[in-house]
Formats: C-alpha cells, sequence, structure tokens
C-alpha cells in the first residue's frame, strides 16, 4: 500500500517512478520489488561526492587509514567479498568500490550506495570481531548497497516532499530542501534504516559472507558480542534495527540456509 501511495503522491513531481528489481533472490530468497524515483547513476553520483567529502574531511584531521594492519585486514576482507556480489547482481563486481577505515570512537560501518565502504576503529577496538564477524558486518552493509536501500530511501524522502530542486538531475542546488548529497550522507550517517531493508541485509549479508569462505554464523556471535557492549555503548546502528531476538531468530535460520555455500568454499581449499 504505502509503495502505491508513494508512487501516486511522485507522479505530479516527477514523470518516471520505476519499479524494479535491484537484486537477484540468490539461496537466501530476497525478493521485492522495489519503488524508485532517481537512478542510480545520479544516487550513485551523489554518494560518491558524499563518500569523497566525508574522507577527505576525515583525512584532514588525520583519521583515515591511521593503522595499516587495520587497513589490510579490513581491504583484504572487502577483497574476498567483493567478487560474491555477482551472484546477486552482475555489474556489482565491476563497481568502483573503495574501502577506508575511519579514526572513531562509535560502533559503526556503513557502505554508500555504490560501493563506497567504511568500517570504524570504534567497532574494531570495542568489539573485537573475528575475521568472520567482520565479514559478518562489512557483508550486511554491502548488501544495503546492492539491494540499493539508499536509492529506495531517497526516493521516498522525494515522495515525501524532503528534496527540493533536484528533479531531472543530480544537482546540487537546493531552495530550503535538502540536495541529494547531503541526504546521502544523512541517510548513511544518522537516519535508520527500516526493519525491512535491515531484514534483507541480514540475509544477503550472510549468504555473501558464505560464498566469501566466511563463517555465516559469524552474523550470530557478532550481534551476541554487540548486545553485549549494552547501555549508552549499544551502537546507534544496533538500536536502531530489529529487536535483539527477532534479528537472531532470522539470522540463525539463514545462516544454516548458506551453510552448504560456505562448506564448499572449505573442501576447495
Ligand atoms: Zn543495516
Amino acid at each position: 500500500m504505502m509503495r502505491r501511495w508513494l508512487c501516486i503522491a511522485s507522479l505530479s513531481v516527477l514523470a518516471a517512478c520505476e519499479t524494479v528489481q535491484t537484486t537477484q533472490p540468490g539461496v537466501v530468497g530476497v525478493d521485492r520489488p522495489q519503488s524508485m524515483l532517481f537512478s542510480s547513476a545520479q544516487i550513485n553520483a551523489s554518494a560518491q561526492s558524499a563518500y569523497q567529502q566525508l574522507v577527505t574531511g576525515a583525512a584532514k584531521k588525520g583519521q583515515v587509514n591511521r593503522d595499516p594492519a587495520q587497513v589490510e585486514r579490513v581491504r583484504r576482507i572487502a577483497q574476498r567479498l567483493i567478487p560474491q556480489t555477482g551472484a546477486f547482481r552482475a555489474d556489482a563486481p565491476g563497481w568502483a568500490w573503495e574501502t577506508n577505515v575511519i579514526s572513531a570512537k562509535e560502533v559503526n560501518a556503513w557502505c554508500m550506495p555504490g560501493g563506497k565502504i567504511a568500517v570504524y576503529t570504534g567497532l574494531i577496538e570495542r568489539v573485537q570481531p573475528s575475521d568472520d564477524e567482520l565479514a559478518a558486518v562489512m557483508g550486511h552493509e554491502i548488501a544495503h548497497a546492492l539491494r540499493e536501500h539508499g536509492r529506495e530511501r531517497v526516493s521516498q524522502a522525494q515522495a515525501q516532499g524532503v528534496i527540493i530542486g533536484v528533479v531531472g538531475a543530480a544537482a546540487s542546488v537546493s531552495r530550503g530542501g535538502m540536495d541529494l548529497t547531503q541526504l546521502v550522507v544523512e541517510l548513511t550517517l544518522n537516519k535508520p534504516n527500516s526493519r525491512e531493508h535491515e531484514t534483507e541485509a541480514d540475509r544477503i549479508g550472510v549468504e555473501l559472507a558464505a560464498r566469501a569462505g566466511y563463517d555465516p554464523r559469524a552474523a550470530i556471535s557478532l550481534w551476541e558480542k554487540m548486545q553485549g557492549l549494552g547501555g549508552s555503548q549499544t551502537p546507534q546502528f544496533l538500536s536502531t534495527h530489529p529487536s535483539y531476538a527477532t534479528r537472531v531468530d532470522d539470522l540463525r535460520v539463514y545462516a544454516g540456509r548458506v551453510m552448504p555455500l560456505y562448506q564448499e568454499t572449505q573442501h576447495r581449499r
């Protein structure tokens, strides 16, 4: 119902309301039509610019890729996960992927539209994830990009009149509203994903990890560790995710479903 309303409401604003399937369902079977009011090219251009601004800003403060061992580790995991994105969409392995480690206390990681990844040192140092667990986080974040959840959320914002002055182009000018680049930053850093998007990212994430040879059950131990941080330390992106019990139950089912993919990679070693 919601999607239908969005399309009707936006018809007067934009000509094109496109219903798409951004990804193949994979073994985990994520299959949901998505309504888009912007093209991938528009959103990816905005994300690229947003990412560049963020990384450049952090680099000026000496907060990017300070510890070579951490950077090597995070990039090695990314390099194993990225080729597996082809199982969900053929174009993704060829995206202009970038991976950087940001020095910040928050327990956080994200992947902007088009494959722009950031992992915060707060996640590495406070959660102390194993490689399998770090792959679970990164697989989850990469899944948001594959499903183009950012594009979908920007489309929803457009339908609600949040964006002004960007009709027809990835224009950076707005009058009173947010431009696309600002909005991508806002959605990536501050606005929680919907429960539906989180569940999709969890399921695709475990499959990416399994295909890359990481134990998909690590997603469960990861969330247990995250939960263990507790209280005021609970990461923002965890507190806004589906309830802990629901999430872990779902991860158990889907990690189990992709175990054969993981086991196959172990035989190959
Ligand atoms: Zn998420």
